[in-house]
């Protein structure tokens, strides 16, 4: 039963709630996943309007890169942002915590090209986020609503946007390796606010998830300059006998963490149109993508 003035989740999407920025900011330091340079990174409240917009601190004139579609700049194995001369990496897991807990507008310092990779999952930028706690600002969240059915495919993977009444993500993964294997994983927001607490809450059910890899892979992606930073440490790693550093925090975590991985690759549309987000076998070339599409579906 609903108490009277009380709102359902859809309905509090609905309506639209306040824009929020943090009370206070925050600061992480640690090696970036590719790079492996160290890093140090501060999150601090921005004006309402302002979005998501990371500061290159360490560049001349501190140039600043927006959060946003416009600004993706390369999908290979992470997502990188760039405006003008200056970019940052591996954005996803930061953006996607600030994202689903209903941070709108943040101004995140880094003195380096790539965000920190902390344990290979969102855990860390979550907890910081409540701990710095969080205020409403004096301008509605805007809502945006899917009308019609957004469809991509390649291969036999694919990613859709449907109208739904109200935000969910599905994803779906499929591999060969027996210690993945076939999983699935959906996940709807009651609401986007660091408040969230429940066992289905992003901070409970999706942020914890790690990073994955194939041990056959690792050795030809570090040949080609890439995972410098990643290590059994903040990543896991399977292989034909199974899981190189268990236990598992989820029975099928690598799929929770490719929905974590959709939640901060679409967070880059500023809002999170109401639609059920779905993706199977998917990657970060696909899920902006479907940004893209989404994008100009929405403004015309
Ligand atoms: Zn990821």
């Amino acid at each position: 039963m609903t108490a009277v003035g009380e709102q359902t989740a859809s309905q509090r999407l609905a309506l639209g709630v306040a824009q929020q920025s943090l009370a206070s900011g925050f600061e992480r330091s640690g090696v970036g996943l590719h790079s492996g340079e160290s890093v140090r990174l501060r999150v601090l409240p921005a004006p309402v309007g302002a979005g998501r917009y990371f500061v290159r601190v360490d560049l001349p004139d501190q140039p600043q890169i927006p959060a946003q579609l416009a600004a993706v700049y390369q999908t290979r194995l992470s997502t990188e942002l760039r405006h003008h001369a200056a970019s940052v990496r591996t954005v996803e897991h930061l953006l996607a915590a600030l994202a689903a807990l209903g941070i709108d507008n943040a101004r995140i310092e880094i003195d380096g090209v790539e965000v920190p990779l902390l344990d290979g999952s969102a855990q860390g930028w979550v907890e910081a986020i409540q701990q710095a706690g969080w205020v409403a600002q004096p301008q509605p969240r805007p809502i945006r609503r899917l009308s019609q059915p957004i469809w991509l495919q390649s291969g036999d993977a694919f990613v859709a946007a449907l109208p739904a009444a109200a935000l969910r993500f599905t994803y779906g993964i499929d591999f060969e390796l027996a210690a993945i294997g076939n999983q699935w994983q959906s996940w709807a927001p009651e609401a986007l606010s660091p408040d969230a607490r429940g066992e289905d809450s992003f901070a409970a059910a999706i942020a914890p998830a790690r990073t994955f890899g194939l041990a056959h892979q690792l050795e030809a992606l570090r040949q080609q300059g890439l995972i410098r930073g990643g290590s059994l440490d903040n990543a896991l790693v399977c292989d034909e006998s199974g899981w190189l550093n268990p236990p598992l925090r989820f029975s099928n975590e690598p799929v929770r963490h490719k929905l974590l991985d959709l939640v901060g690759d679409l967070s880059l549309l500023g809002d999170f149109p109401v639609a059920h987000f779905l993706a199977y076998k998917a990657s970060h070339e696909l899920h902006l993508r479907l940004a893209q599409q989404l994008d100009r579906c929405l403004s015309h």
